[in-house]
């Protein structure tokens, strides 16, 4: 493909600025982008402008319907569609799009989780434009990008509030920017680049796996002889077919506007990952989400099928997203980025501050952001970071944190000590920062990556997390330095304060160590295991102050979110359980007696031609068929029991059983299967083997 196609390509189905330049007045584009800059609301007349051309501009790209898009808590995006259709008389219709259609919405979306914030006879939700977001195109349609309320305004979804995060924060950062002088800065944005790890496996493969289809793991699944020992796929050769889909996908995403960058082979067979250039946090998870859709959709055309399941398969590495944030401003500097004069680097260690501490102090929160069933299998299993939360900030800023606090000269070349606000840093070098891969925070030269998302999961909750922590810490520090009498002296001892408080956050070691676990535990740092155990912590006082004080999510609200999560948890579990019997009792148990069957059948044929001949491998293998048949279906029994049993008394309990009732006993009806599907003669097993399912994709 030639430089001009993809540049012409890129962003045709958006109604972006370009566009809004070309079709809208001057006065209706002004307005737009006052709105979008200064807050300020639109008047309805300006929104019909905006309308009636989104739609010409639709029409001309072949669009027939708009809907308004949104982002429901069941984590994946919802539409609407309605046709511009309007009856004109004589038969005929015209083809219309209102100012009052594009600003509001009513789904009537009665049937998403509301977490109780809806009772039924108030069950409509509304939707409404989020002007700062572009519309585009999608199957036919305008989408228009939407937050989904109820009608009492509260958000039931997951853009709302991450608009919040993002104007608290750029709110409390101005307070601080303007302590340093800085007024030229007009806003504060957080960025964020989101990496995507999938599988991709073949459709006819996927097609005979119950679990694959029913829950997007394998449920069983006895370990293949290769796997990922040999790391020989991990920025390996792409596939023909592989690289077929990878080219159609990125023309996809950038007739979208998503500026998909990377793309490369990852650790575990059949295991890839995409990366988009960075993007302001509201951009960056509706790009997301649409990257999972149209992944999923351009593998169905190519006859495959994309995985964004955190744990499709055992024995090898899942999937997560790594949410690289950092914070800049409308002026383009980047807040992460030490600087090279002495101001420059007081507020760029002031801002570490902030944000050291708020990991510190809010460990559980963002625990819980990254908190869902499918997360559980990788967190602590060694392939991803673990569940105990720390920052990495590599040797070099280690070092010059250590100088502020013991107020030591800091050694290097020039040994230096460090006084904040007069002196320059040492250099921080970008490329030694991110050696580390098993931290779930890691600073890497300008930005930290927060590498414990699952895959499957909006990118939406994670960083409403970081960005109202990190608004409360500047909050804070705003606070305490608006009446300092001499500012320098304030801020240093602010800084130094605050890295001797929170140091023990700060890790820089192997996070896959059990050494790390007692030590961490030494530290007093959380370790929360399972979503089960995390969520116990997330309507704590301490988070319903946080966001309440900065208007992200009210008490009501946050409780809703919390019981969506819980029984969505619960949900999960009880599926894969109710599917695993299935598979057992009605196609596992079934081959497996009919193998057995065989075999016994061969040894009386043998036997009756020639009774002196030896079966006694054939008799192990009967015995020992029978002897895990025996206890597959003894744990089946057992997870049915545990199914139809009371599951406590509120949502606490029954996640907690979940976890340790349910799935304990899943994973040894998984034990049992996997052993038999070992012996099991492979025409035999009802089901494609891990070989099939990983490297049947050529
Ligand atoms: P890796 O983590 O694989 O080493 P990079 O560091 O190059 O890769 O970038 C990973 C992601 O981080 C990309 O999506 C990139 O656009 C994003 N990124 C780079 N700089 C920033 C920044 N200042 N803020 C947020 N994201 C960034
Ligand atoms: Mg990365």
């Amino acid at each position: 493909m030639g430089k001009e196609k993809v540049t012409s390509m890129f962003g045709s189905l958006v109604f972006n600025e370009d566009v809004m330049k070309q079709r809208l007045s001057a006065t209706c584009y002004r307005a737009w982008k006052k709105c979008v800059e200064e807050g300020t609301p639109l008047s309805l007349e300006t929104a019909h402008e905006m309308a009636a051309e989104m739609k010409n501009w639709a029409m001309d790209h072949g669009a027939t319907h708009y809907t308004h898009w949104f982002q429901p808590m069941t984590g994946v995006t919802a539409e609407k569609h309605d046709s511009f259709i309007t009856p004109e008389g004589a038969g005929r219709v015209l083809m219309l799009f209102s100012g009052k259609e594009l600003v509001r919405g009513e789904p009537d979306a009665s049937s998403f989780p509301s977490g109780g914030l809806r009772a039924t006879f108030e069950a409509r939700g509304y939707t409404a434009w989020d002007p700062t977001a572009f519309a585009f195109i999608k199957d036919g349609s305008l989408c228009i990008p939407t937050v989904f309320c109820s009608y009492g305004g509260q958000s039931l979804d997951k853009k709302a509030p991450l608009l919040r995060s993002m104007e608290e924060l750029n709110r409390q950062a101005l307070r601080v920017l303007r302590l340093f002088g800085d007024t030229g800065v007009k806003k504060v944005i957080s960025q964020v680049g989101a990496e995507q790890e999938y599988f991709l496996i073949d459709k006819d493969v996927f097609n005979r796996r119950e679990d694959l289809v029913l829950t997007g793991r394998t449920l069983f699944g006895a370990k293949p002889p290769k796997g990922q020992e040999l790391e020989d796929h991990y920025f390996g050769t792409i596939k023909p077919r592989v690289a077929a889909y990878m080219q159609e996908l990125d023309e996809e995403l950038w007739k979208l506007g998503i500026l998909a960058k990377t793309k490369h082979n990852e650790v575990a067979p059949a295991q890839h990952e995409l990366a988009p250039i960075y993007n302001d946090v509201n951009t960056a998870c509706d790009h997301n989400q649409l990257t999972m859709e149209i992944m999923k959709k351009v593998a169905g055309r190519h006859n495959m099928v994309c995985l964004l399941h955190e744990k499709p398969f055992a024995g090898v590495n899942g999937s997560g997203k790594h949410d690289n944030w950092s914070l800049s401003t409308d002026t383009g500097m980047n807040l992460f980025k030490p600087g090279s004069t002495p101001s420059q680097n007081a507020r760029f260690l002031l801002f570490l501050a902030a944000f050291i501490k708020g990991v510190d102090e809010y460990q559980d929160l963002l625990r819980c952001s990254v908190a869902n069933p499918g997360n559980d299998h990788r967190l602590g299993a060694q392939e991803a970071p673990p569940a105990i939360i720390s920052v990495f900030l590599g040797d070099e800023l280690t070092a010059i944190v250590d100088a502020i606090i013991h107020g030591t000269k800091y050694v290097d070349q020039r040994m230096k000590s460090i006084s904040i606000g007069v002196d320059a840093l040492p250099p921080v070098p970008q490329d030694t920062t991110d050696r580390n891969r098993t931290s779930p925070l890691a600073f890497t030269g300008n930005k930290f990556e927060f590498r414990m998302l699952g895959s499957s999961q909006s990118i939406s909750g994670p960083n409403i997390a970081l960005n109202t922590i990190m608004a409360e810490e500047l909050s804070q520090f705003a606070d305490a330095l608006e009446g300092a009498a001499d500012f320098n002296t304030a801020l240093h001892e602010l800084v130094q304060k605050t890295f001797t408080e929170h140091q023990r956050i700060i890790f820089n070691g192997n996070g896959y160590e059990d050494a790390w676990v007692k030590e961490a535990q030494k530290r007093g740092l959380s370790n929360l295991a399972c979503t089960a155990d995390a969520l116990k912590t997330y309507l704590q006082p301490k988070h319903v102050s946080l966001f309440s004080k900065h208007g992200v999510f009210t008490k009501e609200e946050l409780a809703a979110r919390n019981e969506i999560h819980l029984e969505n948890y619960c949900e999960v579990i009880g599926i894969e359980a109710r599917t695993m019997i299935d598979m057992v009792k009605r196609s596992i148990f079934p081959a497996v007696c009919t193998f057995s069957g065989t075999i016994a059948s061969s040894v009386a044929a043998k036997k009756a031609v020639l009774a002196e001949l030896d079966c006694s491998d054939e008799e192990a293998l009967l015995r020992k068929l029978n002897a895990l048949s025996s206890e597959m279906m003894k744990q089946a029994r057992a997870l049915e029991g545990t199914l139809s049993a009371p599951k406590g008394e509120d949502a606490y309990e029954a996640a907690h059983y979940y976890r340790y009732t349910v799935f304990d006993i899943m994973c040894r009806l998984r034990t049992a299967v996997d052993e038999l599907e070992s012996i099991t003669a492979g025409d035999a097993w009802p089901y494609p083997s891990y070989t099939e399912l990983l490297f049947s994709v050529k």
